[in-house]
């Protein structure tokens, strides 16, 4: 036997006259040839048309190796199983969904084929039953035909053949015989039995192909037809072609050896019953027209080896090109595609079903404008409709046009969302910047004096957070103008064109630092010295002198408490910086890296003297028509006995080095009010006692004027403690943070001035922010008088604003030390 491909057929033979044979269906498993016993040749690992010429009989066999192959369909699950490398479950499916389909679409387009080239077509299963799938195949392979029959005569005509062929597009219409190629086992050994059953499946599989209208009493209509006198189902009773069947082997071997033979079956073999159909066909030709058509002579035509060859080659191209992969663009994939491609038409009909009512259920109910949570919220919603509703490969597909739909809904409707400087969205509609943001929520804050409590918008810039809220503010209480106060330095514009100068980046500016540090350290601002000079410990002291100011002074005598040297007049020496910019301003706001020569465009501090030191009763703590807001016992300052070294500051140098040689040092003690206020959204006002501990009553036992050992020494460690920047309100010590706002201080009467000098570093290893450049040195309080100090609201550097903490966990910010110094 000559083998070859249907894709590359040669001049095979020059016979005028051959009957085509074809074999389709499924192979056993581990038993590829369902051919066997026409050809015995190895069969094709891959799907197509293997063709075998016997040149003896005249007959061309063409055997079909298709994904109805068990042994083909599990080579496929096996690299499926191995190419799966997809985590998503749904994914995947849908790919086998897909996929089924297109396998399908394969195997019928090599069917079509067959039915189109072959006078008989062997259908073999690998068990006694008739697989009803097929009634669907055969529909399909139908449709198809009558789709490619514009093209098969195109071809044909091309091709040159006769005109009855080329009329009717093919020279006959094939046989369609059943081959079943395993007997059930009770009746392998019973021949009569098994004629009875074939008799009863032919019955069977007539009335299907009938009912279901696959064969017609035409046949020229039909794909193929069922021979009417004839019988056309073959049981394969011998089991010595079954070679899974070891037992068998064996058997046979055995009455080999023995020269004993089988008893000799009556049946006849399957090649027996081929046979004479083949007869038919090498004679008169089939004709199996049936009832009033029987007497028209139906078509049946022999082709030559050469003209076969011509027309398969010119068909194969057109039944076996590729299909159009399935997108949800096109509603035309073909005929195999609408027959066979079952799960995904269906999935695709769901899903263009679903899509309007998810889309509608993201609709309902939308107000004219909302916020990206509120989308989001809907979006789920929908989303869970077409979950539950929109089935198969292309609900993916679905789900992402849900979301690009729902998304251009949102986009018209949507509202502006810009945080605010306290992280709140815009709840204005999208909006371009002529209009203000507004994040409709409002703050309680108190003015700069604290007199008056003001209702703030929420702060979209940090202009309106620390100058023009308070600036109106101050208009509100009538007082808080009227006061005397301290202007921070800002920038003062000569020109009309004057701009934000463009700083460097951070990691520059570091390095610009040591030199300030330089300049600094030969001046005496405080600011520049480490914290053990500007401070002298009590360890520092000797014993012997300690000792001494514990006779003269009975307040001195803890340990906690410092004593304060009092320095020169440092303003008097700090360094001529030069002068600062006129054109172009600081972005943000000052901080201790800021560049020399740049001064913000508007201050975000204030500091203020409410008035004489008499304004503060420590027994009556602060009053609520002067302060109003305080919670209940937290509107107390805290005393302050600071021991105070009146000696020049050298002086004082030298003594640390060499104690004693100096002469004996004058103390006097002076009486100091501070209070570290905070200040919470709803505008809760309180004092902090400590780092830690919110001040509690105090006025009457610390009313004592100092009788008490621990009431001096209290304030000497609150004037010593870093104060962190945000703590719990007691209001919703869980949500609500309150901010260190405003820093009380009421200076003593006495010939040592009070100085501040309020460094506040919001976020551990920020920028430091000061209310004015270093080099101006602390800021010098009036002695006996009321003074305020007001913090920023928000703190922004070049960088932009810096964002506060949300909860009271992450304990970030704080005011540094030394804040408190001391002046001649
Ligand atoms: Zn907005
Ligand atoms: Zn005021
Ligand atoms: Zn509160």
């Amino acid at each position: 036997m000559k083998e070859f491909s249907i894709t590359d057929i040669p001049e095979f033979s020059n016979k005028d006259r051959i009957v085509v044979v074809g074999v389709i269906g499924k192979s056993p498993h581990r038993y590829l040839n369902k051919a066997s016993p026409l050809v015995n040749s190895k069969v094709s690992e891959d799907n197509g048309i293997q063709c075998c010429w016997d040149e003896g009989q005249s007959i061309l066999y063409l055997h079909a190796t298709t994904f109805l192959d068990t042994d083909r369909l599990c080579a496929l699950v096996e690299d499926l199983n191995e190419n799966s490398k997809s985590t998503v479950k749904d994914a995947d499916a849908a790919h086998w969904l897909v996929a089924s389909g297109e396998l399908t679409i394969d195997s019928c387009k090599i069917m079509a084929l067959m039915f189109q080239l072959c006078h008989i077509v062997v259908l073999s299963s690998p068990t006694p039953v008739f697989d009803l799938g097929y009634l669907q195949l055969f529909k399909a392979i139908d449709a198809y035909r009558n789709e490619l029959s514009g093209q098969i005569e195109g071809a044909l005509i091309e091709a040159g053949v006769s005109d009855t062929w080329e009329s009717r597009g093919r020279f006959c219409c094939p046989r369609l015989l059943f081959h079943f190629r395993r007997a059930p086992t009770p009746l392998r050994k019973n021949p009569a039995g098994l004629k009875r059953l074939e008799h009863a499946i032919e019955d069977q599989i007539y009335f299907i192909l009938r009912k279901s209208r696959v064969i017609t009493n035409v046949c020229a209509k039909s794909i193929f037809a069922i021979p009417k006198n004839e019988e056309f189902v073959y049981i394969s009773a011998e089991d010595n072609n079954n070679a899974r069947d070891v037992s068998s082997l064996v058997r046979g071997l055995v009455q080999l050896c023995n020269g004993t033979q089988d008893e000799v079956s009556t049946r006849p073999t399957f090649s027996q019953f081929l046979q004479t159909h083949l007869d038919v066909a090498f004679e008169e030709g089939f004709d199996d027209n049936v009832g009033k058509y029987a007497m028209s002579t139906s078509f049946f035509e022999l082709p030559s080896a050469k003209s076969w060859s011509v027309v398969a080659k010119a068909l194969v191209p057109v039944y076996l090109s590729e299909s159009i992969a399935p997108n949800e663009d096109r509603d035309d994939y073909g005929a195999l595609f609408d027959s066979l491609a079952t799960d995904v038409r269906f999935s695709k009909a769901r899903c263009a079903k679903v899509l309007p009512i998810a889309q509608a259920s993201y609709a309902e109910g939308l107000p004219s404008h909302y916020s990206s949570q509120h989308h989001a919220h809907k979006v789920n919603v929908a989303l869970g409709v077409v979950e539950a509703m929109a089935r198969g490969p292309l609900a993916g597909g679905a789900r992402a046009r849900l979301r690009t739909a729902c998304a251009a809904t949102w986009r018209t409707r949507r509202l502006c969302e810009a945080p605010s400087l306290t992280s709140h969205p815009c709840i204005n509609p999208d909006h371009d910047n002529s209009k203000e943001h507004s994040s409709g929520v409002r703050y309680i804050s108190a003015c700069n004096c604290g007199r008056s409590k003001c209702s703030r918008e929420d702060p979209y810039t940090v202009k309106a957070a620390n100058h023009t809220f308070y600036s109106h503010a101050g208009e509100e209480c009538g007082v808080c103008n009227t006061l005397q106060s301290v202007a921070f330095p800002v920038f003062q514009p000569s020109t009309p064109s004057y701009r934000a100068a463009s700083l460097k980046s951070s990691s520059e500016e570091t390095q610009d630092r040591p030199e300030t540090r330089i300049e600094d350290g030969s001046g005496n601002s405080p600011d520049a010295s480490p914290r053990s000079e500007g401070w002298s410990q009590p360890d520092e002291l000797s014993p012997g002198s300690a000792k001494d100011e514990d006779d003269d002074e009975p307040t001195c005598n803890d340990e906690a408490l410092d004593v304060m040297p009092v320095r020169e007049e440092a303003v008097t020496e700090k360094v001529i910086s030069r002068q600062p910019s006129t054109t172009e301003y600081l972005p943000g706001m000052l901080h201790t890296h800021s560049p020399a020569g740049l001064l913000p465009a508007f201050s975000s501090w204030s500091l203020v003297c409410l008035g004489p030191s008499s304004l503060y009763s420590h027994n009556m703590g602060l009053p609520e028509h002067l302060q109003p807001g305080f919670l209940p016992h937290t509107n107390y300052l805290l005393p302050w006995d600071c021991a105070v070294r009146m000696e020049h500051a050298n002086v004082w140098r030298t003594s640390t080095r060499g104690r004693g040689k100096g002469g004996v040092p004058h103390n006097i003690t002076v009486k100091i009010f501070i209070g570290f206020e905070y200040e919470c959204p709803r505008g809760h006002r309180f004092m902090m006692s400590s780092p830690d501990t919110v001040m509690n009553g105090g006025g009457v036992s610390w009313g004592r004027e100092g009788a008490g050992p621990t009431s001096g020494a209290a304030g000497a460690r609150l004037a010593a403690s870093e104060m962190p920047l945000y703590v719990p309100c007691l209001c919703r010590p869980s949500a609500m943070l309150a901010q260190l706002i405003r820093l009380h201080v009421v200076t003593p009467k006495s010939s040592v001035h009070i100085t501040l000098a309020p460094k506040v570093q919001p976020v551990l290893g920020g920028p430091i922010f000061v209310p004015q450049p270093e080099t101006e040195g602390p800021l010098k309080l009036s002695s006996s008088a009321y003074w305020i100090l007001r913090l920023p609201y928000i703190y922004a550097d070049e960088r932009g604003p810096i964002q506060r903490p949300r909860t009271s966990a992450a304990h970030v910010g704080s005011m540094l030390t030394p804040l408190f110094g001391l002046q001649e």
